[in-house]
C-alpha cells in the first residue's frame, strides 16, 4: 500500500476513534530490556548466510525489511519515529501496556501509528522467565516460570484492547518478551495464534517467504551495531529476495542501544534503494504473504 493511502487511510480509522486521554496501569516495572540476557539474535549477518529462494514482493521488490523496535522507550519516539517519519517509511514498534512511557507520550504513539508504524502487542507487564541466567532483574510477579497460558492469553488480549483504543486496529503482531516462549505449564507459541497475527522471535536470520514460521519470524539484533553492519543485514536479503526482520531497543539512547547516528545512515540507505527494499511493517508483510503463499 502506499504511504500516501496508509495515512489516509489510517486518518480515517483516527477519525473514528475518541482520542480522550486514558490513564493505565502504569510505572509497575522497573526498566527492563527485552533480551537483557543476551540472545541468539547477537549472531551477526555474515554467521546466518542462508540459502537462496526465489519470492514476489510487491511492486518487485528484492526483499521486504521490517524494523522493530521494543519496549515503548523514549528514545523511539524521539529518534527512531522522526528519522523514519523523514523519509515516509514506516516500522513495527511493540509497546507494553503497562510502561510508563505509554502513559506519558500516548498521543506521540497514536500520531505515529496515524503515519503508518504498526503498534505491536509487547504484552502488558513485560513479563520473563526469571530462572535463565542474567534476569535477576525480573520482577517476582513477572516471572513468566509462574505464568500459566491463560493468563498469558489474557495479558495479550487486554493489550490488545489497549492498544486499539490507541489505534484504531483490530489485528497486529506481538514480540515474545525476553525472547522466551513458555510459561509454567507449557509453549505459549500455539496460544497466542488466535490474538496475533505473527510473532518475531529473537532467533538470528532472514526469513524465505515460501517456507516461513508466523509465529517464529527470525530477526537481527541491532544494538550495538554499525551503520555498515546494520546495512549488511538487510543487503542479505536482497539477494535471496528473503523478509529481513531487524530488532531495536534504544536508539541514541535508553538501552541496548544503537548510535542514532548509524539507524539514521541504515534509514537513508533504505530511502536510497527504496526501489529494492519494501520497508514496511510486519502486520503488512505478514498480510501480504499469507495472501500470496507462493511464488
Ligand atoms: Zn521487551
Amino acid at each position: 500500500m502506499k504511504f500516501s493511502t496508509k495515512v489516509s487511510r489510517i486518518t480515517n480509522i483516527a477519525k473514528l476513534t475518541k482520542f480522550t486521554k486514558v490513564s493505565f496501569v502504569a510505572s509497575l516495572l522497573a526498566t527492563a530490556p527485552c533480551n537483557a540476557a543476551g540472545s541468539s539474535a547477537e549472531t551477526t549477518a555474515k554467521q546466518n548466510a542462508t540459502e537462496s529462494s526465489t519470492y514476489t514482493w510487491p511492486d518487485k521488490h528484492k526483499a521486504a525489511v521490517v524494523l522493530t523496535y521494543d519496549d515503548t522507550l523514549h528514545s523511539q519516539l524521539d529518534y527512531a519515529v522522526p528519522q523514519l517519519n523523514q523519509h515516509q517509511l514506516v516500522g513495527t514498534f511493540y509497546l507494553s501496556g503497562a510502561r510508563g512511557d505509554l502513559d506519558l507520550r500516548m498521543h506521540e504513539w497514536r500520531a505515529a501509528a496515524i503515519l503508518g508504524h504498526e503498534l505491536g502487542n509487547h504484552t502488558l507487564y513485560h513479563p520473563c522467565r526469571k530462572s535463565l541466567p542474567n534476569r535477576d532483574w525480573v520482577q517476582p510477579f513477572l516471572d513468566l516460570d509462574q505464568y500459566t497460558i491463560a493468563q498469558y492469553s489474557e495479558e495479550l488480549k487486554t493489550t490488545n484492547t489497549l492498544l486499539q483504543a490507541i489505534d484504531g486496529y483490530t489485528q497486529r503482531t506481538f514480540a515474545y518478551t525476553c525472547g522466551d516462549t513458555t510459561v509454567k505449564n507449557g509453549s505459549v507459541v500455539d496460544a497466542i495464534k488466535p490474538l496475533v497475527t505473527a510473532a518475531r522471535d529473537v532467533i538470528a536470520g532472514t526469513n524465505d517467504a515460501n517456507n516461513i514460521n508466523f509465529y517464529k519470524i527470525k530477526s537481527f539484533d541491532g544494538a550495538n551495531k554499525s551503520a555498515q553492519q546494520l546495512i549488511d543485514m538487510v543487503a542479505q536479503a536482497q539477494q535471496n529476495n528473503h523478509l529481513v526482520v531487524l530488532l531495536f531497543h534504544g536508539v541514541g539512547g535508553d538501552y541496548l542501544d544503537v548510535d542514532a547516528a548509524a539507524h539514521q545512515q541504515l534509514v537513508q540507505y533504505l530511502a536510497d534503494n527504496r526501489k529494492d527494499y519494501w520497508v514496511t511493517t510486519l502486520r503488512d508483510a505478514v498480510q501480504y504473504i499469507k495472501t500470496n503463499p507462493v511464488d
